[in-house]
């Protein structure tokens, strides 16, 4: 395998990973996780794109092989589009109940939040920017590239479903009518802002390959 067809997959999110795997070795890519004592690194970027160049680029560098990132995060109407870049840190500022997971306290301080914004008003999105970076002593490498992707739906009054992460329980997606955690993999990676800014770099690596 030539060492460009190999890829690390920039995030310790074990979520993320498991979405994008799978598709990226279909593609022909040789997948590899980061390490585990990879350092965490800072995402300093106001936008979902800086980040997810940022990411990339850290682990690009330091590894010597091309690198996947993505910066993603959920935008709710109600709350002026937060929690946004600051999706994963959401709830910070709230204490963790006994066995609570960060993911399940972001869910708990975002229906607190809405508590009382009726069904019409609770609207929301998920974005993702995705980035493929090739490190800088790769000799000839291809320029870098960037894609996105949204996903609309709504936050439900209550959690429901047990796939996914982060804030899966409470995305409603009205069309199909279900939550994404309630959605198997392949369902949400077919509708969803990943699996759309995924869908858009692959296309973009294949007008490439001509
Ligand atoms: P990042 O690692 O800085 O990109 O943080 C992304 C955060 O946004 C995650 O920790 C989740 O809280 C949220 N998020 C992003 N994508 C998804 C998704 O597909 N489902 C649920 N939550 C997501």
């Amino acid at each position: 395998m030539e060492a460009s067809r190999t890829l690390i997959l920039a995030t310790h999110n074990q979520g993320k990973v498991k979405e994008l795997r799978e598709p990226l070795a279909r593609f022909g890519f040789h997948v590899e996780s980061l390490p585990e004592d990879f350092p965490d690194i800072a995402e300093t970027g106001t936008t979902f794109e800086e980040n997810a160049l940022i990411k990339a680029r850290a682990v690009a560098e330091r590894l010597h092989l091309p690198a996947v990132a993505d910066d993603s995060g959920l935008e709710v109407d109600a709350l002026g589009g937060a929690p946004g870049v600051y999706s994963a840190r959401y709830s910070r500022d709230w204490p963790l109940l006994e066995g609570e997971s960060t993911d399940a306290r972001n869910n708990r301080k975002l229906l607190a939040s809405l508590e009382g914004v009726p069904e019409e008003k609770r609207t929301a999105r998920f974005r993702c920017c995705m980035a493929l970076v090739y490190p800088s002593s790769l000799k000839d490498a291809p320029a870098d590239l960037v894609a996105t992707g949204a996903w609309e739906g709504r936050i439900a009054c209550a959690p429901s479903g047990e796939n996914g992460f982060g804030y899966d329980p409470l995305f409603f997606d009205p069309e199909l009518g279900r939550t994404a955690a309630e959605l198997s993999r392949e369902e949400k990676m077919a509708r969803s802002h990943r699996g759309r800014a995924l869908a858009r770099l692959l296309e973009e690596l294949e007008k490439r390959r001509g």
